[in-house]
């Protein structure tokens, strides 16, 4: 038996080991809206680490519009969608999130949710429930998010359903596997865009193999919707692609400035997940003011303005693809917003960050279990409101840093 006492000491000492391996984590208060200038604990930071690519989190027409939407609807939901949550901002905002896709998805329709994270859990376990138990295939990318990885695991879990991992980068190797199988029901789960990497997955080749062996094909495309694609409709835009197979999800707390996902698919499927889609259902939905002000970033996204802070984004990431090289660390070829530099060891990814922190510049350390065991890194992210300046800075700042690192480790 462990007592309230024991546990506490359990608790205490794994946070001990964690901090001894350099994995403990930290939180830092910020205390100014996201931008590409923070101020934390009363430092003004260079930030190049939020998800907010598009640089619509403190946009004006959108402080303008949650205001405006707490007016028009009140702060809270009240309920799930199910009871009497749902509002005709959500409504409203499902419809327009399906007109995006309709292009790529036939009998487009789409469900709202108030995290990524309850959106992936919702679509695995969801449509697993289709099938009787232990009659589900899932095939997932190696490198998911971990909002797939557990919606996997449930899964497995809840339907006995059949786990098989891949390499997004050896997509002929996932025809060997999945040949092999005899489950009537299969699933090939990927990241659109790796959040870790920045590199896009083979999608066209994942639909390929997903229409060869009937398949259904679940892209989680949060680094990819609102940036990706002409008029930032993410992944599917960008590499033209239309099926019926396709389950499609995308967050709203990324490029799009705000908060919330959505689950894009063909009606049926979204009907079932409305039926049987846990997560979803026993869930308060997202305050409809956060529906109406996502709304306005839709707007945004498809404007004038979306397309040129698309082109400035694309700009910043051209310079840093040419202009930076490490003489030790690893610069990786990524197209997005999503820049790592990885170093390996815990150690050396905490001191270039501690290192940047001095030079006034707010660049996390991500080590594992986000990412592989000895492939720490800092994770650098652009956002549509740096200037080719400010990535030209960090590009001189960060080549000193990496001098220092290694001097620091010859003296050792
Ligand atoms: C951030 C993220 C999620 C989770 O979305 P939230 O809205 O933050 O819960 C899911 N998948 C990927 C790939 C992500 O990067």
């Amino acid at each position: 038996m462990i007592s309230t006492f024991r546990a506490l000491m359990m608790a205490q000492e794994q946070i001990v080991d964690l901090d001894q391996q350099l994995l403990k984590r930290k939180l830092r208060i910020t205390e100014s809206p996201c931008d590409t200038e923070a101020t934390v604990n009363d430092r003004q930071l260079k930030a190049f680490c939020s998800n907010d690519y598009l640089g619509l989190a403190n946009h004006p027409v959108l402080v303008n519009a949650l205001a405006e939407g707490a007016t028009l609807y009140g702060v809270g939901s009240g309920a799930s969608h199910l009871i009497s949550g749902h509002s005709i901002a959500h409504d409203l905002l499902e419809k327009r999130l399906a007109s995006f896709l309709e292009k790529h998805i036939s009998q487009a329709r789409t469900l709202f949710f108030s995290t990524g994270y309850l959106a992936n859990l919702t679509a695995i376990t969801g449509l697993t429930r289709l099938a009787p138990r232990g009659e589900t295939s899932i095939y997932s990318a190696k490198l998911n998010h971990a909002s797939l990885i557990d919606g996997v695991r449930l899964a497995s879990a809840q339907m006995d359903a059949a786990v098989t991992l891949f390499d997004h980068n050896a997509p002929n190797k996932l025809i060997d596997l999945i040949k092999l199988e005899e489950k009537p029901l299969k699933l090939i789960v990927t990241d659109g865009v790796f959040s870790m990497d920045g590199d896009l997955a083979p999608v066209k080749e994942l639909l390929q193999i997903a229409e060869q062996y009937d398949a259904l094909l679940v892209v989680d495309d949060a680094h990819g919707f609102g940036v990706l694609g002409q008029q930032g409709h993410g992944i599917l835009e960008q590499e033209n692609l239309y099926s019926d197979r396709l389950i499609y999800v995308g967050t709203l707390g990324k490029a799009a400035g705000v908060s919330g996902a959505f689950i894009c698919a063909q009606d049926p499927f979204i009907e079932w997940l409305i039926q049987k889609g846990r997560p979803y259902i026993y869930s308060t939905a997202t305050p409809p003011a956060i529906a109406h002000t996502l709304l306005k970033s839709l707007d945004l996204i498809e404007s004038e303005e979306g397309i040129k802070r698309r082109n400035n984004l694309n700009k910043l990431i051209t310079i840093w693809q040419q202009e930076m090289s490490f003489e030790t660390w690893k610069k990786v070829p990524s197209c997005t917003a999503i820049q790592p530099v990885i170093m390996g060891s815990n150690a050396n990814a905490l001191m270039a960050a501690t290192l940047l922190d001095l030079a006034g510049y707010w660049i996390p350390a991500i080590r594992p279990p986000t990412v592989p065991q000895g492939s720490s890194r800092l994770r650098i992210t652009f956002s549509a409101n740096h200037s080719p300046e400010d990535v030209r800075e960090l590009i001189i700042i960060l080549k000193a840093i990496e001098q220092q690192v290694s001097r620091k480790q010859a003296h050792e």
